[in-house]
């Protein structure tokens, strides 16, 4: 279908696009145009106005920040793959981005768009989540950060106000020796996650000290869960890991749909878990 006629302003600067969004006149930003122009070509968004942040060079790159990092908003998922930084510090992130979409989706999609679309089957939220990032917002009436953690609310909904853009992530430093794991099962012709599940486990003296586990793709929303609490304090048996596994799904309302049913998906989220766990305990040292 061809998108409802709209009005298009290419931003200079991040001042450009907030005055933009100001407005108050359901102005879209447009990033990387890979969720948002199919949403308009379907006319499920029908934006009177899209203001284009793609050439922002200011929100673009990663760069060291107190022992973590930053990511600005308009970094594509070909500069993740491309960081050598994210590579050594976070390969969580690197990880987790070669399983996203094709190419050309790699080439233009962006960090900020995917958290802003905030898709219930997207990558990124997960690997948020687990890592504890952290978000920071503007808009003209000032700036606020929030957790990765109190940011994603819904299916498609987020913490960001109409007016308000997306900056930049903050990625604080991972627990040392920390292990990380993105295990995902893709959707063939997509990449989207039909169960994905983003982990962070740590060990002192050989007794798990930290296990943050984030799963995409099987409900409503991306969400750290709680079964893996039980790691901590364990040397990760398999038995513990059985379990933590198991009960990963418990009080989620499962996704049925024409890719996979909710009966598939629940399985499948377990089995992604335990090998995240498995992957993750592994490369901990
Ligand atoms: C064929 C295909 C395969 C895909 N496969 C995957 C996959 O395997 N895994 C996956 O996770 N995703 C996948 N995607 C989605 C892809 O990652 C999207 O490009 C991404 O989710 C959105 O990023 P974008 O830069 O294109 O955002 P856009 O489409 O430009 O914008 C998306 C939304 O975010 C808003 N927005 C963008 N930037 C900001 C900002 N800085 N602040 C506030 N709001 C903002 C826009 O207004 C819009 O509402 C796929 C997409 C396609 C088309």
């Amino acid at each position: 279908m061809i998108p409802a006629s709209f009005d298009y302003v290419r931003a200079v600067s991040v001042r450009d696009a907030l005055n933009a969004l100001a407005a108050g006149d359901g102005t879209k930003i447009l990033a990387g145009g890979h969720s948002l122009l199919p949403m308009m070509r379907f006319r499920l968004a029908q934006p009177p106005r899209l203001v284009d942040v793609s050439d922002l060079a200011e929100l673009r790159g990663v760069v060291e920040h107190r022992r973590g990092v930053r990511i600005g908003a308009t970094t594509t998922y070909r500069d993740l793959l491309d960081s050598a930084l994210l590579r050594e510090r976070f390969p969580l992130v690197v990880e987790c981005t070669e399983s996203i979409g094709d190419l050309q989706v790699r080439n233009r999609g962006t960090v900020g768009g995917s958290l802003a679309h905030a898709d219930p089957a997207s990558d990124l939220p997960a690997v948020m989540l687990a890592l504890d990032a952290t978000f920071n917002l503007r808009s003209k009436r000032g700036k606020r950060s929030v957790r990765a953690r109190e940011f994603f609310l819904g299916p498609f909904a987020t913490a960001l106000a109409e007016d308000e853009m997306l900056i930049d992530v903050l990625l604080p430093p991972t627990p040392r020796g920390a292990g990380t794991a993105y295990v995902s099962q893709d959707q063939a012709a997509s990449g989207y996650s039909l169960a994905g599940a983003a982990t962070v486990i740590a060990r002192t003296r050989k007794t798990v000290s930290h296990a943050a586990v984030a799963l995409t793709g099987v409900g409503d929303v991306s969400r750290l869960i709680g079964s893996t609490d039980q790691l901590v304090g364990t040397k990760g048996e398999p038995e513990v890991i059985g379990r933590a596994a198991a009960g990963s799904v418990e009080g989620i309302e499962i996704t049925g749909d024409i890719h996979a049913s909710a009966e598939y998906r629940r399985h499948l989220a377990t089995v992604i878990v335990r090998r995240a766990i498995q992957k993750a305990l592994e490369r901990a040292h």
